[in-house]
């Protein structure tokens, strides 16, 4: 990239703003949800009517305790509100609420896979810094029409974690890396959702550049970015624009930009505003929360595993290739149902994997639906419409790996399985798939094809040392078996009749 060519290191912090999975809002009991019409999500402690208290929603603080043992972070024991005052139509109170100097979570960190992961190497693994993360209401939104402006305050009160990393990220395409990483905890945890087209992730980028070695450099701030493909692109923007600012000797202005997503541009939104230009100070309505150590352990007991541990496992334990356990943790539920597979056929865990993680997740991929009134056709199905069960996935390896049916069967099986979602036992006798393991059967089969004429030069030739040649004898094997012949037995007893 150019601006390794030009010796500057890029560093970037990033802000991430997680819209919490709760019922209710923030500080009061009115609902929240995608979708609704405008302002049907409000009462009046939601307005800032006046009169009203804000109480703190329990579920809320969880899910934020919950983020933050997530990522190992710490719980400090008390965690309070401050009022940040700014006039501006889609903040009904004039002021929101945030914590300013007692978060609800300190510190903490988030495993990351930086690219370069190839077919079966894992990527190199870096930890990144989280600063703090601390819970807030979120704000109305303005729409701008011609003839005036108006807006809606179903999002104000929404409860917003705002999460504040080091600057420990040195490129787009890791700060990429990052936030799909983080997505992972968060969702896997149940703590959001992170469903970036219904707003439900908004991230800032702060980015700098120095020479390697240098302190920090001053730094933009890229507010309210929605999209992965965006925060990398406004990265990139930033990168060249301060590489070509600093090449000309200019200095880089602290600033606060926007970016224009359609143009693939940022632009200037406004200087740098300091904490002072808020007046910040402790909301006289909301009392500090004692956050009591019961509390935090119970909800560190009923976490999942994180999704890079359940890789590690995956691939320490049950021998998982990399590229298989990695499509596996991806997907919480996805690895349950692999995990229940394995539970009812521990033998193989390999080949469970590579039926779900190939087979099944394909078949998903491929699968549409036909509303037989309306005719509209479906999206893709999803694990939880998936037929098959995963007892009889279970049942299906075991079946292969017995020698039941051969490794071409199980494919053809396993498709009739995701159609219909019987059992492959079942499917296996209506089809007359069954493999033929009797060995008197086979050798009396195998007895009679070594007889022929017609393969007695490659008998020949595998007696005079060509290994090879034994394969040419399968062949009329299997047609007199109907195909049904257990390959790996008709290998053995050959090599045992030829000597
Ligand atoms: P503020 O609250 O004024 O925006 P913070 O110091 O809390 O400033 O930093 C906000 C974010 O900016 C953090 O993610 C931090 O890592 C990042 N950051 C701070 N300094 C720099 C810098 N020089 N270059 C890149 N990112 C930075
Ligand atoms: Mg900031």
């Amino acid at each position: 990239m150019s601006t390794e060519a030009s010796g500057w290191e890029v560093v970037i912090g990033l802000e991430v703003h997680v819209q919490l999975h709760t019922r209710a809002k923030v500080f009061a009991s009115a609902p929240w949800g995608f979708g609704a019409e405008p302002n049907t999500q409000v009462d009046p402690v939601v307005l800032g009517l006046p009169g009203t208290l804000p109480v703190v929603n329990r579920a809320a603080l969880e899910q934020s305790i919950r983020f933050g043992l997530a990522i190992g972070a710490e719980i400090p024991a008390m965690c309070a509100w401050d009022r940040k005052n700014y006039f501006y139509p889609d903040n009904p109170k004039n002021y929101q609420l945030t914590q300013k100097d007692y978060p609800v979570v300190v510190g903490g960190t988030v495993e990351v896979e930086m690219p370069g992961a190839s077919r079966n190497v894992m990527g190199e693994h870096r930890v990144v810094r989280v600063h703090h993360a601390h819970l807030e209401e979120d704000v109305g939104k303005l729409s701008h029409a011609a003839g005036g402006s108006l807006v809606d305050y179903n999002r104000a009160g929404v409860p917003l974690l705002e999460i504040v990393t080091e600057p420990d990220l040195r490129s787009s395409v890791e700060a990429e890396a990052f936030l799909k990483a983080l997505i992972a905890v968060i969702t896997q945890a149940g703590v959001a959702d992170c469903d970036m087209e219904k707003g439900q992730l908004r991230c800032d980028a702060n980015v700098s550049l120095r020479r390697p070695g240098a302190p920090l450099g001053t730094r933009s701030e890229t507010k309210n970015l929605n999209s992965i493909s965006g925060v990398r692109a406004a990265i990139e923007f930033e990168v060249a624009r301060q590489t070509r600012e600093l090449e000309a000797g200019r200095a880089i202005v602290q600033e606060t930009r926007g970016w224009n997503a359609e143009a693939g541009r940022g632009y200037v939104l406004r200087d740098k505003e300091d904490a002072h230009d808020y007046r910040y100070f402790p909301d006289p309505d909301i009392p500090s929360v004692t956050i009591s150590r019961d509390t935090v352990e119970r909800i560190r007991k009923d976490l999942p595993e994180r999704p890079f541990e359940r890789q590690r496992r995956y691939m320490d334990a049950l021998g998982l290739p990399y590229t298989a356990a990695s499509v596996l943790v991806a997907d919480l539920a996805l690895s349950r149902w692999f995990e229940a597979a394995v539970s009812a056929y521990p033998a193989n865990p390999v080949g469970i994997a590579n039926l779900v993680a190939n087979d099944l997740l394909r078949e998903l991929a491929a699968s549409t639906e036909k509303d037989p009134l309306t005719g509209e056709v479906s999206a893709a199905l999803s694990l939880k419409d998936c037929r098959i069960k995963p007892e009889a996935l279970a049942a299906l390896v075991r079946l292969t790996d017995e020698g039941g049916i051969s490794k071409q069967q199980a494919k053809e099986v396993f498709a009739e399985m995701f159609k219909t979602g019987l059992e492959p036992a079942a499917i296996v006798d209506a089809k007359g798939l069954r493999q033929n393991s009797n060995s008197d059967e086979l050798e009396a089969v195998v007895r009679a094809v070594i007889e022929d004429p017609a393969v007695a030069k490659s008998i020949a030739e595998y007696r005079a040392g060509n290994a090879k040649a034994i394969n040419a004898l399968k062949g009329p094997i299997m047609k007199r078996t109907g195909g049904k012949a257990n390959p790996a037995m008709i290998d053995e007893i050959l090599r045992k009749l030829l000597g």
